[in-house]
C-alpha cells in the first residue's frame, strides 16, 4: 500500500562491491537523511550489475551481503527504508521492454556517462545491447516504485534526465500513468579517487571503503596522489585540485585548521606526510561506528535474509500497482 502522506524514494547500487567514501558522501548521507520524511526504496541492482559482469554472476552474488551490510553500517533502518533485490521484481524486466520502444539508440549512445563507461571497460564496436540499455532499465526501476525523488552521484544525472523524457513520453502517448522523478545529489557530486582520477569507483580500484579497518584507511591515505610537481615539504605546493585537500574539506569538521594546512602547503611550509597521518585519522573517526554496527550484523545470516524478504516482499507489492496502471494505459490489461 502507498502511503498517502509520504513521497517516495528509490535510489541504488550495483552489487559490484563494498560501498565507499564516494557513496556514502554522494547518496548515503542523503538516504540516512531522508527516511523518516519519505517512503524510501533502496535496490541492489543485480540484474543492472550483470550488464557488464555477465560472465561472473558470483561476484554479483558475493557482493550483495556487503551491500546489506554496508548499508546498515552507515545507519540506513530496515524499520523505515524498504531494501530489495532487483532481479526478484520481474515487473522491472516487464517495465524495461515497454520502454524501450519509447527511445532510439542514438538517444541511448549518446548518454555522456554510458560513453564514459563503454571507453572506460574497452567495448570498442562491440558493446554488450543490455549493458548499452540499461539507463531504460534504470527508468523501469525508478518508475516501478513511482517514486518522486533519486538521491544519486552527479554521474547518474544523465539517467535521471533520460527517465524523465521516458515518463513524459509515455504519459503523453497512453495519458498520465507514470511519475516523474527528480534527481538529488547530495553533499559532494563526486568524489575523486586516491589515485586523483575524478571518480572514486568500485570499479576503478580507487576507493577507500566504508568497511576497510584503520590500517587499511592508513596505509590508502598516505598512498594518496597529491601535487605530482612538488617533491620536498618546502617546495610550494598546489591544493587545489588535489585530492587529499579536496578530502579534507569534505571529511575534516575543522575548518580552521584544512585553511591553515592550505596556507602552509603553499608557502611550502607543511610536508605531506603531516596533513595526510591527520586526514587518515579524520576518516577513521568517522568510520569507527559505522565498523562497530557492521560488526553486530556480520555473523546474522538469517537476520540479513529476512531483511532482503521482507523488503522485496513489499517492493513487489507496488510494483505490481504500478504494473496494472501501464497495462490498462497501453491497453494490455486483458484479464
Ligand atoms: P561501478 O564502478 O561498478 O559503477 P560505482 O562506484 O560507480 O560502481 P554505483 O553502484 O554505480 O557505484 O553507484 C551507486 C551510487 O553512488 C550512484 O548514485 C552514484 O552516482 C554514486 N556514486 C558512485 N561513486 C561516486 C562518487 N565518487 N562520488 C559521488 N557519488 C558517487
Ligand atoms: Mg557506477
Amino acid at each position: 500500500m502507498k502511503n498517502m502522506n509520504k513521497k517516495r524514494i528509490l535510489t541504488g547500487d550495483r552489487p559490484t562491491g563494498k560501498l565507499h567514501l564516494g557513496h556514502l558522501v554522494g547518496s548515503l548521507q542523503n538516504r540516512v537523511k531522508l527516511q523518516d520524511e519519505y517512503e524510501q526504496f533502496v535496490m541492489i541492482a543485480d540484474v543492472q550489475a550483470l550488464t557488464d559482469n555477465f560472465e561472473n554472476p558470483q561476484k554479483v552474488r558475493d557482493n550483495l551481503k556487503e551491500l546489506v551490510l554496508d548499508y546498515l553500517a552507515v545507519g540506513i533502518d530496515p524499520a523505515k527504508t524498504t531494501i530489495l533485490i532487483q532481479s526478484q521484481i520481474p515487473e522491472i524486466a516487464e517495465l524495461t521492454v515497454f520502454y524501450m520502444n519509447l527511445v532510439t539508440l542514438e538517444r541511448v549512445l549518446r548518454n555522456p556517462t554510458v560513453k564514459d563507461e563503454i571507453k572506460q571497460k574497452g567495448y570498442g564496436k562491440n558493446i554488450p545491447a543490455g549493458f548499452a540499455m540499461y539507463p531504460v532499465s534504470q527508468a523501469a526501476d525508478i518508475t516501478a516504485f513511482a517514486a518522486n525523488l533519486v538521491p544519486v552521484g552527479e554521474d547518474q544525472l544523465p539517467m535521471i534526465e533520460q527517465t524523465r523524457e521516458i515518463v513524459r513520453r509515455f504519459n503523453s502517448l497512453y495519458g498520465e500513468t507514470l511519475v516523474e522523478p527528480e534527481a538529488l545529489v547530495g553533499q559532494v557530486r563526486r568524489l575523486p579517487g586516491t589515485d586523483g582520477q575524478s571518480k572514486m569507483g568500485k570499479s576503478l580500484g580507487n576507493c577507500i571503503y566504508i568497511s576497510d579497518d584503520e590500517k587499511t584507511v592508513t596505509k590508502k591515505v598516505m598512498g594518496m596522489y597529491t601535487d605530482p610537481a612538488r617533491v620536498h615539504p618546502t617546495d610550494p605546493g598546489n591544493p587545489d585540485g588535489n585530492p587529499v585537500f579536496i578530502y579534507h574539506e569534505v571529511f575534516n569538521p575543522d575548518k580552521a585548521e584544512v585553511e591553515d594546512f592550505k596556507n602552509r602547503y603553499r608557502e611550502g611550509k607543511i610536508g605531506d606526510v603531516e596533513i595526510k597521518k591527520r586526514l587518515a585519522l579524520v576518516i577513521n573517526q568517522m568510520l569507527e561506528p559505522m565498523r562497530v554496527r557492521r560488526s553486530e550484523f556480520e555473523n546474522k545470516s538469517e537476520e540479513l535474509h529476512g531483511i532482503l524478504k521482507t523488503g522485496t516482499d513489499k517492493a513487489r507489492e507496488a510494483a505490481k500497482a504500478t504494473m496494472v496502471q501501464v497495462r490498462k494505459a497501453m491497453k494490455i490489461d486483458y484479464e
